[in-house]
């Protein structure tokens, strides 16, 4: 069966770490006899300079029908001065939305090569291996009503909603468990339920969830003392399911845990399990066009792609094998070489290069 995989580059060192996953893509795919069939369109800046809109309508229809999408980054300096709303970053979020990706996968995975590069110390990285589930169209950044107002007295008013209904804490508890299933068996949900009731709602139905998965041990936890704990001892997590807002950030604090943005891969999804993989770096404007960037992460969102849309679990443990082994070989791009004089780093081809040599 023909797997059809929407690529699209964007801006700035997108194009270049794309291509290194592509490549990957191509020879595990003929080893598992995958069929995949690459299609590339543009999103971003570089649609805004070739079709004048950042999400146009030849990138909408493929993507529609593609069983999954890899991206690169969008945006930079050159698209900076546009409105708001006509900016690179619109078409991501344009995306996003049309295909209904709800459900945001970020790993936060330390390869053991690379604790020194880890902002805390390394035995309480080492072996750092968490899944944070993101819901990532709803809540307070979508929820209505919304905006800023001035009342009669003239004093200005700023207003956002967290709002979650059953559906929607639902849908993204239940890839939550089954992510769980699937790893350590644990799931821990992060809400603020002593203060927040759309969160109490969310406890509650998380909890109803849990007569569906005997094998996953359920926790709940306050956000503010995950917070904490995800820097006092990150390894005693193993999947963390929560809303939009608070996913944005315990992400962020889980991916600085591991070193380099370099290395972070990502998978949004849908119901239909169709995707859209990228790299949580952005496009890098000061290292574009000069062959240093480190593709890994792209790469890695390649392995996601594999494991969650075309369901080939074997190609990509094999793809995120030779990332390890590659790094055990103590091959660097600049980025992450922390105790390597520059001379000895490899650049994103070659980097491309070690991975495809180790698959
Ligand atoms: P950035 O992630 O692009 O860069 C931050 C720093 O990390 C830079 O010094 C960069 O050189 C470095 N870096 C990033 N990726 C790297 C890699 N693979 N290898 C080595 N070094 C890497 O973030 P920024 O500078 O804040 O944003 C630059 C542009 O990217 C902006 O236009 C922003 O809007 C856009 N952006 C896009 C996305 C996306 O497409 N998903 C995400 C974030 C930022």
């Amino acid at each position: 069966m023909t797997r059809r995989i929407l690529l699209l580059p964007g801006d700035g060192i997108g194009p270049e770490v794309v291509r290194q996953a592509q490549r990957v893509l191509e020879s595990v795919g003929e080893q598992h006899a995958l069929d995949l069939v690459f299609e590339e369109a543009n999103l971003g800046g570089v649609a805004i300079d070739r079709e004048g809109a950042a999400y146009p309508a030849a990138t909408q229809a493929l993507a529609a029908e593609a069983d999954a999408i890899l991206l690169g980054a969008v945006g930079g300096p050159k698209w900076d001065a546009l409105p708001a709303g006509e900016r690179p970053e619109r078409g991501l979020l344009a995306i996003r939305s049309d295909l209904d990706l709800f459900c945001n996968f970020r790993p936060a995975i330390l390869f053991p090569e690379l604790a020194a590069a880890s902002s805390l110390r390394a035995e309480l990285v080492s072996g750092l291996d968490i899944l944070i589930v993101r819901e990532l169209t709803g809540g307070i950044y979508f929820g209505q009503p919304r905006g800023i107002s001035t009342g009669q007295d003239g004093v200005r008013e700023g207003v956002n909603t967290d709002r979650y209904n059953e559906t929607e804490i639902l849908r993204i508890g239940r890839l939550a468990f089954e992510a769980a299933q699937k790893r350590g068996g644990r799931l821990c949900s992060v809400d603020k339920a002593n203060v927040l009731e759309v969160t109490m709602l969310w406890r509650e139905v998380m909890e109803s969830l849990s007569a569906d998965f005997p094998d996953v041990a359920l926790s709940h936890m306050y956000v503010d003392n995950a917070a904490m704990q995800l820097v006092r001892e990150p390894k005693q997590f193993d999947v963390i399911v929560t809303g939009n807002l608070f996913g944005d950030i315990l992400s962020d604090i889980a991916a600085m845990l591991t070193g380099s943005i370099g290395m972070l891969p990502s998978a949004s999804l849908n119901a239909s399990s169709a995707g859209l993989y990228e790299p949580v770096h952005g496009s890098a404007p000061d290292i574009a066009g000069q062959n240093v960037a480190n593709p890994l992460a792209t790469i890695l969102s390649a392995a996601m792609l594999l494991r969650y849309s075309l369901h080939a679990g074997d190609a990509a443990d094999q793809i995120e094998r030779a990332v390890a082994s590659v790094l055990a070989q103590g091959m660097r791009t600049s980025d992450t070489a922390v105790s390597q004089s520059l001379d000895s780093t490899l650049g994103t081809s070659e980097m491309g290069d070690a991975v495809l040599a180790a698959l």
